[in-house]
């Protein structure tokens, strides 16, 4: 059974939710440094792929304000900034576009500013160092909000969620793409096989840190159903919301509109 995974749960450990945050950020303050030579590790790669079908899902385009929350190592925000220079090319009158990356963990972000600084785009951003279920935004300020793989780890989901309600503009746009639940009994089968015994060890042998990666799979399993996230969202406001499922579940996209 799907557990809730903000009740003062830290993989399978009981702690208080204020606890949780604190050892969520050491997880990954622990990984930084390792984070996207294991993300590439884990998921052989297909990890690209579903941010890359993510991105287009979102079809971003100049002269709106993206927020991309958990933005950890900044994939999503520097592929959001790559389309939308394509697009600027093609109509140099384009008017601005604002990208602003929020994470909990400094390292991350560090990590993050490094990347863009070796792409040339260092300035390109706004950084903040936050958390996702107090935004230091303003409300109704945002076009298109974006969470890749974050909100499994944020204590409080409904928070989060109401604090992404807030901020969107009306008619902004929610974008969510997290791991769920594999809805093929064969495939998830193969499936927690692969993550109770490569994963910790991949973490362990490359990470020299088998603890947070074990973190790692027990947050999916504790995540709510791809059915239970959207009632969830509607609960909070969001229209238009629809769920599509890549690799049978292994990931999800939750959409939503601010209306
Ligand atoms: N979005 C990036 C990606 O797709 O590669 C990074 C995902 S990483 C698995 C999860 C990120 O969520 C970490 O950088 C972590 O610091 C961040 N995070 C965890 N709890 C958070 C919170 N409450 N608010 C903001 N960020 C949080």
């Amino acid at each position: 059974m799907t557990q809730n995974p903000e009740k003062n749960w830290f993989g399978n450990r009981s702690v208080s939710p204020d606890e949780k945050t604190g050892l969520v950020r050491g997880v990954f303050d622990s990984v930084a440094e390792r984070y996207d030579l294991m993300n590439d590790l884990m998921s052989m790669g297909v990890h690209r792929k579903w941010k890359a079908d993510f991105i287009r899902m979102i079809r971003p385009k100049p002269g709106l304000n993206y927020l991309d929350v958990a933005g950890g190592t900044g994939d999503i925000a520097f592929k959001i900034k790559k389309k939308i220079d394509k697009k600027t090319e093609a109509t140099p009158n384009a008017p601005p576009t604002q990208i602003t990356l929020l994470d909990l963990t400094y390292d991350m972000l560090s990590v993050g500013r490094d990347r863009a600084m070796d792409l040339g785009h260092g300035n390109d951003f706004n950084w903040i160092c936050g958390n996702a279920e107090t935004l230091p935004l303003h409300d109704n300020s945002q076009d298109v909000y974006t969470i890749s793989f974050g909100l499994r780890n944020v204590t409080h989901i409904d928070t989060a969620l109401a604090e992404a309600y807030r901020v969107l503009k009306p008619g902004g746009r929610f974008y969510c793409l997290e791991f769920s639940h594999v809805n093929v009994p064969v495939i998830d089968k193969i499936y927690n096989v692969y993550s109770d015994t490569l994963i910790p060890r991949l973490g362990e042998k490359v990470a020299q840190d088998r603890e947070s990666y074990q973190y790692l799979v027990e947050s999916i399993r504790k995540f709510p159903t791809q059915s239970q996230l959207l009632k969830r969202m509607q609960k909070i406001g969001f229209k238009h919301t629809n769920v599509e499922n890549f690799t049978f579940g292994v990931v999800a996209v939750h959409r939503g509109i601010k209306p």
